[in-house]
């Protein structure tokens, strides 16, 4: 049986763990398919578009700096990939080329893992880049109220036209906000080497009820250190995969898949085993 490749698009991939989890996930379901990294430059993407076209390649995942990039060689994108305006997955339906954004279920997913209420709640995403969008589509579909906490409100502003009644503020303006529930990392603010940064004053943690940093090295970040309830970056970088493969492979993803995986790269994140 011919096996099937599935790749992540990017440019500077070699501390990807994308691979680990995808391969993981084949092997346990017996998928005759490997995961490789494909790092290109912006002018070869649409190469391997045409190559996932002519299914040489049976489905990308996309990363920094391409998921808004790549919507240009698209076809189609889905609803959600829309809205978000980024796309980090795509698949081939009836010779088409689909963009969805699994970045959205992936962290919509984690956040069962937090005992909170996130509906009539105020949430803070921290940061106006790409993932904020998928964060906060995710934090709007679950009722919540959402803050974009930004150093450059006009700028930001721009970006995010499709997120109706989306507050926007300065970091400065946090402590005037009453009844402060999550506050979400999606800046690359403290992660390793540069450990000892983050974009939240430690005096005004004591007024939130719980924190997310999607950076999951290091496992605590400085961001997450005393906040009451806390969550990193792992189990949004396994959900997302997860999703990824169901859509690739047309099946239902299952609560004990995502557990099971992530236990096993918690293990080799964390603890440096082998697979
Ligand atoms: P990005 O586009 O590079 O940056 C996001 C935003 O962070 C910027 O637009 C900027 O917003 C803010 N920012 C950047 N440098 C800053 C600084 N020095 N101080 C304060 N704010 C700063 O990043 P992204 O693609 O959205 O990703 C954000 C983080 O999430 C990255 O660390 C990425 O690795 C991680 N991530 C994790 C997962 C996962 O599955 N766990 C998935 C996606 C992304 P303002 O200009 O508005 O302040």
């Amino acid at each position: 049986m011919k096996v099937k490749k599935f790749v992540l698009l990017g440019r500077k991939l070699s501390h990807s763990y994308s691979p680990v989890i995808h391969n993981l996930f084949f092997k346990q379901e017996k998928i005759h398919a490997v995961y490789e990294l494909l790092e290109v430059e912006p002018e070869n993407i649409k190469e391997v578009i045409e190559k996932l076209r002519s299914k040489i390649i049976s489905g990308a995942n996309v990363t920094v700096p391409y998921k808004e990039e790549v919507i240009q060689y698209l076809d189609h994108l889905t609803n959600t990939a829309k809205t978000i305006g980024a796309v980090n997955t795509i698949f081939l339906k009836d010779g088409e080329v689909w963009g969805d954004n699994t970045d959205y279920s992936g962290f919509k997913y984690s956040l069962n893992n937090l005992p909170m209420n996130f509906n009539n709640t105020k949430n803070f995403v921290c940061g106006a880049g790409g993932s904020a969008k998928a964060v906060l589509k995710a934090l709007s579909d679950l009722g919540s109220e959402n803050y974009l906490v930004t150093r450059d409100i006009n700028k930001a502003k721009g970006g995010f036209k499709n997120f109706k009644g989306l507050n926007f503020i300065q970091y400065k303006d946090l402590e005037e906000v009453q009844d402060k529930n999550l506050i979400v990392n999606c800046t690359p603010c403290g992660m390793f080497p540069n450990i000892d940064n983050s974009v939240l004053p430690e005096e005004l943690k004591p007024q939130f009820n719980g924190g997310y940093d999607l950076i999951y090295n290091p496992r605590e970040t400085k961001f997450l250190k005393n906040l009451p309830i806390s969550q990193n970056g792992l189990l949004m970088l396994v959900a997302q995969a997860i999703y990824a493969d169901s859509i690739w492979f047309d099946i239902k993803v299952k609560d004990e898949t995502i557990q099971g995986i992530y236990s096993k790269i918690l293990n080799i994140v964390y603890d440096k085993e082998t697979v």
